[in-house]
């Protein structure tokens, strides 16, 4: 039988007698990589956001709680207190609406909660992580992520706020329509367009593992619009054998390309966190994007490293707490 493309399909069918006559090389297994080790807790809070969010994180992880519950947490610090970028009275839609992106990853169970254009709740990572607890799902949005919000419990109130009617008044004076129409403008790079995302990963003193992220995503989006953030694989990923990625820039290319599953992938491979992040972003860059973007990842036995692209004016940085202290580390 023939496909549309004329290609008969049996001719991909490679029989036991087809692979004995491939050589060796080409049959052999890869060899196995040695299983990381679990290292002591930590949590990894990515931008200016770290040092406080650790410092809410730290100590609970440090008194014995949880990784999720110390993920959540931190997260909700920045929802409430940080700045325009996450939760509440931060960057609006082209109509002036601010909505939000979030996801919560569970290493033990690989469980995954995310909620996406969340509308008139502030804890979207709270909201992710009932998705992820309390149903078989593993995202809900618009509207129906409000009303989900709703029936767990949470007070449906209004994310806009001075710093949001602000900047919507002085963008819709010379502005009728969001920026994202048209194609995207490949080889020019994107570094006006304001977006960030606060990625947090914690290991508890069980040695389990939590990734998980919030965003109010990119500014004047079309309404609507999902970013990379509660997307598994873009805007944030985990494996308990492994380790953690988290993602922020332009999630409207990067979720084209999985960076955070991608750089996890290359560390179960083997490969040092420093470069698995460097190779990630590169894949992105290769296929002719000049985003501007950033990843961080932290392997379960505590190594880190991160990369960014096209930021070379953004100073995007990353705060890793352990026992001995935090650590803020600029990347480069
Ligand atoms: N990645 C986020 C988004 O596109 C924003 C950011 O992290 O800068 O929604």
């Amino acid at each position: 039988m023939a496909d549309d493309k004329g290609i008969s399909r049996r001719s991909f069918a490679v029989g036991a007698a087809g692979l004995a006559a491939l050589p060796a090389a080409a049959t052999a297994k890869p060899p196995k990589p040695a299983p990381i080790p679990i290292g002591k807790p930590f949590i990894l809070t990515t931008w200016n956001f770290g040092p406080s969010a650790n410092a809410v994180g730290w100590p609970m992880l440090a008194g014995g709680a949880s990784s999720i519950d110390t993920v959540e947490a931190a997260i909700n610090h920045v929802e409430e207190f940080g700045d325009y970028w996450v939760g509440a009275d931060g960057v609006p839609n082209e109509v002036g609406e601010t909505t939000l992106d979030a996801m919560i990853l569970w290493g033990p169970t690989h469980d995954i909660g995310a909620v996406g254009c969340l509308k008139r709740v502030r804890r979207a990572i709270s909201v992710a992580r009932k998705v992820m607890e309390e149903t078989q799902h593993t995202l809900i949005v618009g509207d129906d992520a409000t009303r989900f919000a709703a029936r767990m419990g949470f007070t449906e109130t209004s994310l806009t706020g001075p710093k949001s009617q602000a900047a919507f008044a002085k963008w819709a004076a010379t502005h009728s329509k969001s920026d994202a129409f048209g194609p995207e403008p490949r080889g020019q790079s994107d570094t006006l367009r304001a977006h960030d995302t606060v990625g947090c990963i914690a290991l508890d003193a069980a040695g389990n593992l939590c990734v998980g992220c919030s965003t109010n995503g990119r500014e004047f989006k079309i309404p609507g619009r999902v970013g990379d953030s509660p997307i598994p694989g873009a805007g944030a990923y985990g494996d308990q054998a492994v380790g953690g990625a988290v993602a922020t820039g332009n999630g409207d290319v990067m979720m084209r390309f999985l960076p955070t599953y991608h750089a996890v992938e290359l560390m179960r491979g083997g490969m040092h966190p420093q470069a698995a992040a460097e190779a990630a972003l590169r894949r992105i860059a290769d296929a002719g994007y000049s985003i501007g973007g950033g990843i961080a990842v932290i392997r379960r036995d505590g190594v880190h490293g991160a990369a960014k692209t096209g930021w070379d004016e953004v100073p995007f940085d990353y705060s890793v707490q352990t026992a001995s202290g935090n650590v803020t580390v600029p990347v480069a």
